[in-house]
Parts: structure tokens; sequence; C-alpha cells
């Protein structure tokens, strides 16, 4: 059966399949740059100011829109196109971006894993140490150059876990403001102008220094449901209009996003199939979206390939954490040893949602990084 199958239990296994890490590297766009270099950008554009005008900033973080649509939308932009992390989850990019470190230097490889030891934790909620090295991140740099840092919550405001302390460690966080998470969810053009009072709402705060002012509003949340539709289209266009409105009041604008989201059919012989393994298997299972991945108990690796083998789409990637995560990494220590990829449009989804995220197509890969100020 092993050789039916060409799978060996030693490393280099699972050499049916190419890597995750080989084939998005041979597909990725080479004028692109990685997320993990938005924390550099940031820190320039505070450096050349800080030579001159030390304008107060201000950066809208829109969780889930590609590069193809803000280049469509923010006509007034200059728009970049940046490369995300694997996995395309909300979790590990954020991190990259803000922090400069890739997922396997920052660890947090998605939702569901393992620390250490035998306990699965679900990084929203889980509030004790996450072990992240502590190299600083958009925040203790602006700090370091004189700015006051600030994070506006937004989106983000009911969550409370050591992950989005990490994060958004150095800054100070200003609540009061949600968007996409406002119920019931806003119209467009009222979406827009809650974002530009919160932002205005800093900038208007008698401060001594300038201001480097985050901002975080979860379109990802709309789209997980809906897709790319019009009032996503229209909410962008605002964005577009609100931060040529900043750029009039003499504040440095820039947008970005962690990933982009692509359609993704709910299986339900593939949720039989995931709900049964760990079932039949005596294992954990972890990941996000569509990026998955099982902790086998020793010995059953063999058989558990064998049985994902049978019973998924090709368009399932099934291949080891070594090959998705880097051998050594920290990130490859916290994930199960068996990691699944959809790369196609079958997978599992949560909550009826229509379109996800967490692997590497590109619709999901590229994000824009956008400037105002020409
Ligand atoms: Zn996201």
């Amino acid at each position: 059966v092993r050789k039916h199958l060409g799978y060996s239990p030693i490393p280099g296994r699972f050499d049916t399949v190419q890597p995750i890490i080989r084939k998005s590297g041979s597909r990725s766009d080479p004028n692109s740059r990685s997320i993990t270099t938005f924390r550099a950008s940031i820190l320039a554009l505070l450096e050349r100011e800080a030579l001159d005008a030390r304008r107060s900033m201000v950066i809208f973080a829109l969780d889930g829109i590609p590069h193809e649509l803000a280049v469509a939308l923010w006509p007034n932009a200059h728009i970049e196109k940046m490369r995300s992390v694997f996995p395309t989850t909300s979790s590990s990019a954020w991190l990259s971006s803000l922090s400069g470190a890739g997922v396997e230097q920052h660890g947090i490889p998605g939702i569901v894993f393992k620390l250490g030891g035998d306990q699965l934790i679900n990084v929203y909620q889980y509030k004790g140490p996450l072990g992240v090295p502590p190299n600083g991140n958009i925040f203790s740099d602006a700090a370091r150059l004189g700015y006051l840092p600030i994070s506006v919550r937004g989106d983000w405001e009911a969550f409370h876990c050591a992950w989005l302390d990490v994060l958004l460690n150095h800054s100070r966080a200003v609540f009061g403001y949600r968007f996409y998470t406002a119920t019931p969810t806003p119209e467009p053009d009222v979406l827009a102008a809650a974002v530009l009072e919160a932002v205005s709402a800093c900038l208007e705060e008698p401060s001594v220094a300038p201001q480097l002012i985050w901002c975080f509003i979860e379109v990802d949340r709309h789209i997980h449901d809906h897709g790319y539709d019009e009032p996503v289209l229209r909410f962008l266009e605002r964005t577009d209009e609100i931060a040529m409105r900043l750029v009039e009041r003499d504040v440095v604008v820039v947008a970005h996003s962690d990933h982009g989201l692509i359609r993704t059919n709910h299986d339900q012989s593939i949720e039989r199939l995931l709900a049964q393994i760990p079932v039949e298997f005596g294992c954990a299972a972890g990941g996000a979206g569509r990026t998955r991945w099982f902790y086998p108990r020793p010995g059953t690796e063999d058989r558990l390939v064998a049985t994902l083998q049978r019973h998924l789409p090709a368009t399932v990637r099934i291949c080891s954490a070594d090959e998705a995560f880097g051998i050594g990494s920290l990130a490859c220590a916290r994930v199960g040893e068996i990691v699944l990829i959809a790369e196609g449009d079958d997978f599992v989804t949560f909550g009826g949602h229509s379109f996800d995220h967490g692997s590497s197509t590109e619709a999901e890969l590229y994000v824009p990084y956008a400037h105002w100020n020409a």
C-alpha cells in the first residue's frame, strides 16, 4: 500500500505531493514583496517624516481585501503588491505585517494549534503566554521616533486574548468604534463615515507628539458570507474618499490587508471525513479555514495519510508540517504533522460561509500596500 501511494514515513515523506513552499514560490509574482516588509515600509515613512513635517499617520487595516480590488477601487492611491504569508490566516498575517516576522519566526500558524505539550489552544481565546519573540512592531518603532502609537480596536473590540495583546503591544488602545461588528451591519456610507469619525477623534485629541493611528476594519466578516458584493465595493470606494479627506488635512494615509478570500464550497463528504478522523485515529486536529492539520499518534501516520489520500479530492493537498512550515521552525513545532491545504473550490467552511481563506491561491495571497500621499 505504501509503495502504491509513494509514501514512506521518513523525512522527505509525503513525496507524492509538491511542497507548498516550493509551489507557491514558483507561483509568486516577482513584482510583489512579502507583507513582512510592511513594518519596514512604515518605519521608512516615519523616518522621512521625522526629518521634516512629522505629520500624523493613519493606517487602515482592512481585513480580507485583495490587491486587485484595491487597484480597481482606489484611484487616488499609489498601490504596491504585497504577498501574504502561509497560511493566509488573519492571526498569522496581521502579526507578520505589524512585527515583520515570518510565521516560522513568530510561531502563530493559525487559530487552533498546540503550544507545546498536548493542550490545543484557540488563539482568539487563549490568555496565557504565546512565546512570540519580543522583537517590537510598528508601534514600538513609532514610539522610538517620538510618535504616539494608537490602535483603534474597531472590530476587535470584543476580543480579549494574548494574541491581540502581542499584536497591538506598545500601542494605546482606543475603544468605542465598531464597523463590521456593529449590529446590524451599517450601510457602506455609514461605515465609511464611522471610520473617518474614529480616526478624526484621535487626531483631534490634544497631543504634543504626532500620532500613528492603526485602525482595524474587519471587512472579512461580510465577505465570508457575501463575497465581494456591491456593499463591499462601495465601502472601498468610500475608503479612497476618506483617505483623500485626511490627506487634505495633512495626514499621511496608508492602507493594508492581510489576505483575500476565495469562493469555497462546503463539501459534506469532506466534512464527514474530517470529523471522523479524530475519532477513528484518536488524534487532535487544528488549523483554520482552508488549511487544517492532524496530530497523528505515533505509528498511525501511514494509515491516516492513506485514508486522506483515498477520500479527499485531488485539489486538497496533503503534505507534511516540515514542507508547509519549514523544518525546525517554531510554527512547525506547533502544527500537526499532517497538513491539508485546499487548493481548489471544494473543502469545508464554517457557519455557512461561501468565501474563505487560509491557503495560497492568488486571490488569497496578494494584498495591497496603499499610500495616498503621492
Ligand atoms: Zn483576515
